[in-house]
């Protein structure tokens, strides 16, 4: 029989509560909305598994969240009759940070306010923003199916330690008490409370109620409805404003931060399903982590069937957020089913459709927004023409590169731009792929294109040699790595650059003797030939791979790896 235990806090997050009460003073009112979105999430989750077990989890009469004051004892108290948590699901999402990263998203931290509340939105508040308003907070919570005596409370004064200790609860959900800090006493006006509701949590499925005053202003044991209380996406576009759409993206993305775009469609013909996706506006810190959460939500009829539903789009589209909600998948919809469904996959190639549209359309219209996307997800996107060969043409007009056109290497290039600037005669899309920016810039292999002024597309990302092995042409124009096989530009410089002819009588002015022939017996099997060339105009000699081959770099990156 488990009793009351006092434990600390892992460091990490004893680190991070300090920062985030420091950073996000002055924006402190979202506690409340992180904590409805918490009970909200409960909600949903009680409603799939009763839909899922019935007879192991009753489903209440009305699923509610609620938020009372005591004014006296300056609590504010957040309550669900949603799913609650087990002892052990206390002390494991709560008071634990299980999220890898964490160390090295910490050490980023900087102490600079600003900076450091970016951060911290990007990492998501949650829970934890309790304590920018309050010295103590009591959970309270029992796991949906289990007995009375089952419930747990926990409870913490931000310091470092926190006590959790078995309780009884009649309902099973979580109730949350905050006891107010000194300086927080605006939080114990229920008109204060009130507005912050509709301001950051009207689109919240869910009825959030308080408690009707009397002409005095005392509560009465009247409950009233303080918010629309309907699922957002349900709702005609027309009548959202863009300040809900924001407000929703907060609470599905966990972010803490605006997003930069987002697209709403409700489809209907052969089937029926809404989707509404969200591009954040900065990468989350575990974009690169392959066991990042908090995809895309799926609903079906309204009701939340699961988090991170990685079927319904495809990997290289694993930054967007938001909800699909389908007419026609069953209710009972497991992640073995999505896996291989017609209707899956038909609400997934419309999505994919909608995303890059949006994503074509604000490049287009808005290319500094585009810039910033880019900058956050672009070497995401690089990964698209690999996986998704029926979207590679739109994937390839959204792809910006580093361009010998531009004197800094900011990837702001689009293959169009490129096609416009080609030289007269010229019929490929010249590239270069290193292992960094600088490298690429300062290649040999770009002597003799800068010397004819004719523009490299410069890609030094880890994901370019994946793009290039996919990506062959874009607008009927072949792309070339101008550092394997053969360079073919006489048509537009009207010499002929490679020196086939073994006698190399062409080659370079001044005259090579057997050279080649003696530096290709030094090389012996090392090379596979050592020719005269006019691609260099001040280095010596570079290396050429074959077509086929692979960059050298990423030869000597599997060498690393032990492959
Ligand atoms: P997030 O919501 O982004 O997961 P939070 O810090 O807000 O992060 O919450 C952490 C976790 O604690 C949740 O994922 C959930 O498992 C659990 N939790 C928090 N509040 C509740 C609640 N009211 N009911 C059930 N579980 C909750
Ligand atoms: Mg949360």
């Amino acid at each position: 029989e488990p009793s009351t235990e006092t434990r600390r806090f892992e460091t990490e997050v004893s680190q991070l509560l300090q920062l985030m009460i420091h950073s996000l003073y002055s924006n402190r009112e979202i506690f409340l909305r992180e904590l409805i979105s918490n009970g909200a999430d409960a909600c949903d989750k009680l409603r799939f598994e009763a839909l899922a077990q019935p007879d192991a989890i009753p489903q209440p009469a009305e699923l509610v969240i609620d938020v009372e004051v005591d004014a006296e004892a300056r609590t504010v108290t957040v309550r669900d009759n949603g799913i609650g948590m087990s002892r052990d699901e206390v002390v494991e999402h709560i008071g634990t940070i299980a999220r890898s990263g964490t160390k090295a998203f910490l050490e980023k931290l900087t102490g600079d306010q600003k900076k450091d509340s970016q951060l911290i939105g990007q990492f998501g508040v949650g829970f934890y923003s309790s304590f920018i308003v309050a010295d103590h907070v009591r959970l309270e919570t029992r796991r949906a199916g289990s007995e009375q005596d089952a419930g747990t409370r926990w409870e913490s004064r931000g310091d470092g330690e926190y006590t959790i200790a078995p309780c009884e609860r009649t309902e099973a959900g979580t109730e949350i008490t905050l006891t107010l800090k000194e300086d927080a006493g605006e939080f114990l006006e229920p008109v204060r409370l009130r507005h912050i509701i509709g301001r950051y949590s009207d689109h919240v499925a869910f009825p959030i109620r308080m408690r009707k005053q009397d002409e005095e202003g005392n509560p009465t044991d009247d409950w009233e409805t303080v918010n629309r209380a309907s699922a957002l996406w349900t709702r005609s576009k027309s009548e959202i404003s863009d300040e809900e759409y924001r407000e929703f993206y907060k609470h599905v993305a966990h972010d803490f931060e605006d997003p930069a775009a987002w697209t709403h469609n409700h489809v209907e013909g052969r089937q029926e399903y809404t989707t509404l996706f969200y591009i954040p506006k900065r990468a989350p810190f575990d974009l690169w982590d392959r066991d990042a959460r908090h995809g895309v939500k799926l609903y079906v009829k309204r009701v939340f069937i699961m988090d991170d539903a990685d079927k319904l789009l495809p990997n290289y589209l694993r930054f967007v957020r938001g909800v699909v909600d389908s007419a026609d998948l069953p209710l009972n919809v497991s992640r073995e089913i999505l896996q291989d469904n017609r209707l899956v996959d038909s609400i997934r190639s419309g999505s994919v459709k909608k995303i890059l549209g949006l994503l074509e359309s604000i490049a287009k219209n808005e290319p500094e927004a585009y810039a910033e996307i880019w900058q956050n997800f672009g070497r995401v996107l690089k990964e698209g023409p690999g996986e998704d060969f029926a979207n590679q043409e739109a994937i390839a007009k959204l792809l910006r590169f580093a361009s010998t056109h531009n004197s800094d290497d900011t990837q702001n290039v689009a293959l169009a731009d490129y096609l416009e600037r080609m030289k007269e005669g010229q019929e490929a899309i010249y590239v270069i792929t290193a292992d960094n920016a600088s490298a690429a810039r300062n290649s040999p292999h770009l002597e003799i294109f800068r010397k004819h002024g004719i523009e490299v597309l410069l890609l030094s990302d880890r994901v370019d040699e994946w793009l290039l092995s996919h990506l062959r042409e874009f607008d009927g124009k072949p792309i070339k790595n101008v550092a394997k096989g053969d360079l073919d530009l006489d048509k537009i410089i009207g010499e002929d650059v490679e020196q086939k002819d073994e006698t190399g009588e062409q080659a370079a002015e001044g005259d090579l003797g057997d050279l080649p022939e003696r530096l290709q017996q030094a090389l012996g099997d090392r090379v596979e030939s050592v020719r005269p060339s006019r691609r260099l105009v001040e280095s010596p000699a570079c290396i050429v791979l074959g077509e086929h081959e692979m960059a050298l770099y990423l030869q000597e990156l599997l060498k690393q790896a032990g492959q």
